[in-house]
């Protein structure tokens, strides 16, 4: 299976690093974000939602698990199941990934059952203060084409 890793010292980088892969999104795409608290997750999803146009200010939806923001071009859906009693309850997510919008997952392995096959898996680890590691995993074509072009 492929990987990429991009390699960030400061919150910035990877704020633009998000939102570089956002101009190559379109509707229906999904990314999912793991990585332990303080990882970087939300700071990516910043950027990402920035890269789409996004206008409101992004902050982490813990408590209502998802929040709808409006994309130039597309809405973006911001998902945080961190919270979520039961991986098993099902509060609509499919709506939301066929919903003509960017959907992003933080802590999406407690939703894996859920989780439509075909999506950009991505990791973040903290190798410093400032330091991450990000890998990206596409699972499906359409994601492997998008991360060889953002790393070529
Ligand atoms: P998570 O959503 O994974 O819990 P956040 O994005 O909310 O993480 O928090 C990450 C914290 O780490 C922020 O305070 C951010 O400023 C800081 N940070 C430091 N270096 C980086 C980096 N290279 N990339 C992302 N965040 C970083
Ligand atoms: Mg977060």
């Amino acid at each position: 299976m492929s990987q990429f890793i991009f390699k960030t010292n400061t919150p910035e980088e990877t704020s633009i690093f998000a939102e570089k892969l956002a101009s190559y999104l379109a509707p229906n795409d999904l990314i999912t974000l793991e990585g332990d608290l303080g990882a970087g997750k939300t700071t990516f999803t910043k950027g990402l939602a920035r890269g789409l146009g996004v206008s409101r200010t992004v902050n982490s939806p813990t408590f209502t698990i998802i929040k709808e923001y409006k994309g130039t071009t597309m809405p973006f859906y911001h998902m945080d199941v961190y919270r979520l009693e039961d991986s098993f309850e099902d509060l609509g997510f499919d709506e939301y990934f066929e919903g003509n919008g960017v959907t992003v997952v933080e802590w999406a392995h407690i939703i894996e059952e859920q989780l439509p096959p075909h999506r950009l898996a991505i990791a973040i680890f903290r190798e410093g203060d400032t330091n991450r590691r990000v890998e990206l995993q596409p699972l499906g074509d359409r994601y492997v084409k998008i991360c060889e072009e953002i790393f070529s």
